[in-house]
C-alpha cells in the first residue's frame, strides 16, 4: 500500500553542485508518475533505482527550462530502449510544438505514442484518473502560466473482517459486496457492513506545488492534505525578490502549509545562493513546526 515521494532534484534555475533542479517520482500503489522533469532527470533517476519504463505520466508543472528541459532527452531514452507502450505527458499547451519540432528536426520516429494532454485551463480540473487514484491541477501564481498537482488516493475498499464473516457463515460470493459498502441482506437476514468488516483505510493525498508567490488562492484545493510540497526559493529577507520573481519566502510557504491545515510540509526548490538549509528550518519552526527540508534523494512515506 504504497504512496512514496522519490525527491530527484529540489534546486532552482542556476545550476549547482549541490542540487539538482526540481524533478519527483510519485509511487502510488505501484503507479510511478513523474512530476516535472529538469536537466539531469534521467541521471537522477539512474542514481537513485527509479526504472525508467515504469513511467506511464509524466506531469510538467510550466515551462520554465529548471522544470522540463530534460524530458527530450528522456523520451529519447525510452526509445532507445525500445519502449513500444504508450507515454502521457500533462503541459502547458506549448510543450507539444517544443517536444515534436525537436523530434522533427532529429527526424526521430519515436517506437512509441506520445499522448499529449495540453493544459490550459486557470480553474483546478481533474487530469487523470484511474480505479485507484485521482489528480487534478493546483493553478499557482508565477510568471507565467504555471500548475501545481494533487495526486488523491480514491476511497478504499471495506476490509472483510474475518472473525465476523465467518461467523455469521457470510458466503464468499458476497465479499465484494461488502469491500464496497453493501449490507449484507439475503435469506431475510440483515447485517450492517460495518459489523462485518474493518473500517476502510483513510484516503491519502499529496500536493505538489512549484514554482509559485504567495497565493491563498490554492488553500480551499490543498485543504488537510497529507504531505504538502510547497517551493520556498527564498529565506524570508529576500521577500523583495520574492515577489518579483513570483516566487515563495519559507515563510509563505509556511503560512500557507498553516491556513490549509495540512499535516506535514516539505519545502524546496532553494536557490543555489543557499549552500545549506539550515537557516530554513530555523525561519519555518516558529510558524509551522512540522515542516521539512528536502534533498536530492530522499524519499518521503505517507503512512495511513
Ligand atoms: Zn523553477
Ligand atoms: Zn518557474
Amino acid at each position: 500500500m504504497v504512496f512514496k515521494i522519490n525527491i530527484l532534484g529540489c534546486g532552482s534555475a542556476t545550476p549547482t553542485l549541490r542540487r539538482n533542479p526540481t524533478a519527483q517520482v510519485i509511487n502510488v500503489l505501484e503507479c510511478h508518475f513523474l512530476i516535472d522533469c529538469a536537466e539531469g532527470t534521467q541521471l537522477q533517476m539512474r542514481k537513485y533505482g527509479i526504472k525508467f519504463q515504469k513511467i506511464n505520466h509524466i506531469f510538467i508543472s510550466h515551462l520554465h527550462g529548471d522544470h522540463y528541459l530534460g524530458l527530450i532527452g528522456f523520451i529519447s531514452t525510452l526509445h532507445l530502449l525500445g519502449r513500444t507502450r504508450e507515454l502521457n505527458i500533462y503541459a502547458p499547451k506549448d510543450l507539444e510544438e517544443i517536444i515534436f519540432s525537436q523530434l522533427r528536426a532529429s527526424q526521430s520516429f519515436l517506437s512509441f505514442h506520445i499522448n499529449f494532454h495540453p493544459l490550459v485551463s486557470k480553474e483546478s480540473e481533474l487530469i487523470y484518473e484511474d480505479d485507484l487514484v485521482t489528480i487534478h491541477t493546483i493553478p499557482l501564481k508565477h510568471r507565467i502560466y504555471c500548475n501545481g498537482f494533487l495526486i488523491k488516493e480514491k476511497k478504499h475498499p471495506y476490509r472483510i473482517d474475518i472473525n465476523a464473516v465467518t461467523a455469521n457463515k457470510i458466503p464468499i460470493a458476497w465479499y465484494h459486496k461488502l469491500k464496497k459498502g453493501e449490507n449484507y441482506n439475503e435469506n431475510e437476514q440483515f447485517i450492517p457492513v460495518e459489523e462485518l468488516t474493518l473500517a476502510p483505510y483513510p484516503s491519502r493525498s499529496y500536493a505538489y506545488c512549484s514554482d509559485t508567490a504567495y497565493f491563498e488562492s490554492i488553500i480551499p484545493i490543498i485543504e488537510n492534505v497529507d504531505l504538502l510540497y510547497h517551493e520556498a526559493t527564498f529565506l524570508n529577507d529576500q521577500k523583495k525578490r520574492a515577489k518579483q520573481t513570483f516566487h515563495s519566502t519559507i515563510e509563505d510557504a509556511c503560512n500557507i502549509a498553516k491556513k490549509a491545515n495540512v499535516k506535514k510540509l516539505i519545502v524546496g526548490h532553494f536557490s543555489a545562493r543557499y549552500k545549506t538549509t539550515e537557516q530554513f528550518l530555523e525561519e519555518a519552526y516558529p510558524i509551522f513546526i512540522n515542516t521539512e527540508t528536502v534533498k536530492d534523494g530522499d524519499e518521503f512515506n505517507i503512512p495511513f
